[in-house]
């Protein structure tokens, strides 16, 4: 088991905060396993910066709302094959809306890809790292998942449902060895922010005390955090790097 290669598997890891993510995990030694579902191009360039600053990375077409092939994946390129050390569910989309104006597919989506994917993997990943008795499990949750957001009630009952997912789930495999924690970024520049329009995001900047959007960096150091060694008796916990935003 010790001599198989230590791996960190991120979801959605071909851009924003996955990539940033990948990028880090790799630089603190993990190899690392990144999906991707639409961009290939965008996966194989973390691919490529990974493997420019030293590390090891290999990206993976996984749709994390589909239950089978997260099942497929986990049999055929995981199990018995590395030893999985490390799980972030980072994966996530948004399909915003007012409440009742809310198409039945915008909910269905959002909840399949932001809730029901992390929850695929989680089950997948705890089972191995159970077994190994050791594993990290950090789950990308989101600022809007504690204090709401109007427009986006199907993505904050994803990411809420997030935060409760991680806690029961750190109680039941807490006696593994495992952690489970969740990161709960504020507002950061990636493309999902991108396409806000510029008066939102000069009121968002208001309520950020810190005075400015964060960066996909400063995610990855939160969950390198989580994933290292310093964090082995940290589980259970909602780590909110939002520069202040919810307090
Ligand atoms: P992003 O730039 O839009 O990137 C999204 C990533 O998720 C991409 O790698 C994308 O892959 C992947 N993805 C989307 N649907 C997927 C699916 N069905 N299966 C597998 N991968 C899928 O987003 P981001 O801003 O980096 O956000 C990353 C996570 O942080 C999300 O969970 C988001 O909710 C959360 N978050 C973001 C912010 C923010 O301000 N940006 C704040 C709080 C929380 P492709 O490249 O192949 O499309």
């Amino acid at each position: 088991m010790s001599d198989m290669p230590k791996v960190a598997l991120v979801t959605g890891g071909s851009r924003g905060i996955g990539r940033a993510c990948a990028e880090r995990l790799a630089k603190d030694g993990f190899e690392v396993y990144l999906t991707y579902v639409s961009r290939p191009e965008e996966a194989e360039k973390t691919v490529a910066a990974i493997a420019e600053a030293g590390g090891e990375a290999k990206a993976f077409r996984l749709d994390a709302s589909n239950r089978q092939a997260v099942c497929a994946f986990f049999t055929e390129e995981i199990k018995d094959k590395v030893s999985l050390e490390v799980l972030v569910n980072n994966a996530g989309i948004t399909k915003d809306g007012l409440l009742i104006r809310m198409k039945d597919e915008d909910w269905d989506k959002v909840i399949q890809v932001n809730l029901t994917g992390a929850f695929a993997c989680l089950r997948e990943a705890a089972k191995l790292m159970a077994k190994q008795r050791s594993g990290r499990i950090i789950n990308i949750s989101s600022v809007v998942g504690q204090m709401g957001n109007a427009g986006q009630a199907n993505y904050v009952a994803a990411k809420a449902g997030l935060i409760g997912l991680t806690k029961s789930a750190a109680r039941e495999l807490s006696g593994r060895g495992v952690t489970v924690n969740a990161v709960t970024p504020g507002f950061i520049q990636t493309d999902m922010t991108s396409v806000l329009p510029e008066a939102i995001v000069a009121k968002m900047l208001e309520s950020i005390p810190l005075g400015r959007l964060g960066a996909p960096e400063d995610i990855a150091a939160a969950v390198s955090f989580l994933a290292g060694p310093g964090a082995g008796y940290v589980t259970g916990q909602v780590l909110a790097v939002n520069g202040g935003m919810y307090m």
